[in-house]
This record gives structure tokens, C-alpha cells and sequence, in this order.
């Protein structure tokens, strides 16, 4: 198995992109922390995974609350014995307004959880794998981590500190053998993105329908196709790879 023995914490790991990868991870034989603010989808997850003959434990984790990070990834390193892999997933997708109609709680809200939560949980998760020798570390990012877009303001900026914030701590802690790589996925069909398309003048199907367009591919991923290349990231098949961007968005940022 590619991650056997390894342990994993996924943040945001009940829904979507999160809950894939801790499935995933699973299968591929790690002890799984699947941490979330959803907990009932968080427990039944943990429950699914023990069906199948894997390992996994349920922790209440709000990203954005520093002093739970710290005595959850405490929790865990107990639990567990060790943390080898650091999913940092959680992330919402905040208003969709014009910059200049966007209140400054509207932006702290988006900066909190997709950039503060991802700084909060690498801090912690730090001298636990410097201790144990390394470890690695996975940061979603985005396509529009990469390129812009006219909607999404402070989205688009969180994901954009999220690239440069994984190529820092890449250089930061690569004596370290901490690897740190962010993931940019194109438009994936989860709970975020369903909730994006619910809210859009033309209509759910409409929006899904133009989605699609918008990658070479022809459509929309799924939360596995992000899940497999995080498991290659979280794997030692990637034992040479930091400071890179894994980008998997059926040929958007080609362009
Ligand atoms: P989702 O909304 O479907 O699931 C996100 C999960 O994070 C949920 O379980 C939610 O409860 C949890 N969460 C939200 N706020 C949290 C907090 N403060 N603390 C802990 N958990 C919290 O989202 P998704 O589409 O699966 O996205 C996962 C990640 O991938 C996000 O960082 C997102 O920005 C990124 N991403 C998604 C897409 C996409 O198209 N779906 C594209 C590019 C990047």
C-alpha cells in the first residue's frame, strides 16, 4: 500500500475534496484524523472507513481557532503516536461581490479560514514532524491560485497566498525533510461548488453545463481525482517533490 503505517490528518475532511482523500488515504493503508466543523458527516465517515478495515478517528477542528489547533493536533499525535501527513483542505468559498462592495468582515472571514486556518495548522503540525524526521505537507490551493478570474475577490487572494505560503515552507523546511506542496484543482463537483451553482442567476444545471466548458477536458472533476494526486503528495512515490504545484483542472490554466 503507497501511505501504509503513515499517519494523516485531513482538515475539512467530512464533505467534498476532504472526504475523498480521507477515503482514499485509507485504502491506502494510513490512520486517518479526519478533523471538520461537519460533525455528524465527519463521524459517519469515520464509521465507513472502519467498515472497510481502515483507521480513523473523529476530532471537531474550526481551522480558524488557533488554540483548538493546537490541542487537537496534541490529541492526535496522541492517539496516533505520530502526524507523517497534513492535509490542509478546509476552505470556503466566501461572498461573490465586486471588490468594491466587499466589507472588510466579508474578507477577514475568507482570509480566516483559507489562510489563517492553513498558517495555524502548519505552525502546529511543525515541531512534531521536525521531532520525528519529516513529514508532508499538502495545501489546496486552486486554479485560481494561479490565474485570476472576475468574481470571488477575496477567494481568489486567499488562494493565492496558499501557493506562495507552500513554496516558503518548502525552502523554510526542506533541511527539515518536511515537504510542502500545494494542489490546484480546476472546478470540482462537491458540496461548495453545488452550493455556488444553487445560487447563480441561471440555474444549477445551467451552471454545471457551463462549468464544464470552461475545462479542455469537457467537464467538471470529482473529489477522487483530487484525492489520488494528494495521495501521491502524501506518499514516498514523491520523496523528490517540494515547492510544487500540482495542478489537476482537466486542462484550465493550459490556456
Ligand atoms: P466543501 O465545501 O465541499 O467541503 C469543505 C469542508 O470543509 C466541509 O466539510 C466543511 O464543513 C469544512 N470546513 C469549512 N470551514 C471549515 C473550518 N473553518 N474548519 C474546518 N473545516 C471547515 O469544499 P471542497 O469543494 O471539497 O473544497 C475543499 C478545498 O479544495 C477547499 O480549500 C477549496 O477551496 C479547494 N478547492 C475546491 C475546488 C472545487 O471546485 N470544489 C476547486 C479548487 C480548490
Amino acid at each position: 500500500k503507497r501511505v501504509e503505517n503513515k499517519v494523516a490528518i485531513v482538515t475539512g475532511g467530512s464533505l467534498g475534496i476532504g472526504r475523498a482523500t480521507c477515503l482514499a488515504l485509507a485504502r491506502e493503508g494510513a490512520q486517518v484524523a479526519v478533523t471538520d466543523i461537519a460533525d455528524d458527516d465527519g463521524k459517519k465517515l469515520v464509521n465507513e472507513i472502519e467498515a472497510e478495515g481502515g483507521k480513523a478517528g473523529y476530532w471537531h477542528l474550526d481551522t480558524a481557532d488557533e488554540k483548538r489547533v493546537n490541542r487537537v493536533f496534541a490529541d492526535i499525535a496522541a492517539a496516533f503516536g505520530r502526524i507523517d501527513v497534513l492535509v490542509n483542505n478546509a476552505g470556503i468559498a466566501g461572498v461573490n461581490k465586486p471588490t468594491h462592495e466587499i466589507t472588510k468582515d466579508e474578507w477577514d472571514q475568507v482570509m480566516d479560514i483559507n489562510v489563517r486556518g492553513v498558517f495555524y495548522c502548519t505552525k502546529h503540525v511543525i515541531p512534531t514532524m521536525k521531532k520525528a524526521g519529516g513529514g508532508s505537507i499538502i495545501n489546496l490551493s486552486s486554479i485560481y491560485g494561479i490565474v485570476g478570474a472576475a468574481d470571488l475577490p477575496p477567494y481568489h487572494a486567499s488562494k493565492g497566498a496558499v501557493t506562495l505560503m507552500s513554496k516558503n515552507d518548502a525552502l523554510l523546511y526542506a533541511k527539515d525533510k518536511i515537504r510542502v506542496n500545494s494542489v490546484h484543482p480546476g472546478f470540482i463537483w462537491t458540496p461548495l461548488v453545488q452550493k455556488l451553482a444553487q445560487a447563480s442567476a441561471e440555474g444549477e444545471q445551467a451552471f454545471r453545463a457551463h462549468l464544464d466548458t470552461l475545462h479542455p477536458l469537457g467537464h467538471v472533476g470529482e473529489p477522487d481525482d483530487i484525492a489520488h494526486g494528494i495521495v501521491y503528495l502524501a506518499s514516498d512515490e514523491s520523496k523528490f517533490v517540494t515547492g510544487a504545484e500540482l495542478v489537476i483542472d482537466g486542462g484550465y490554466t493550459a490556456r
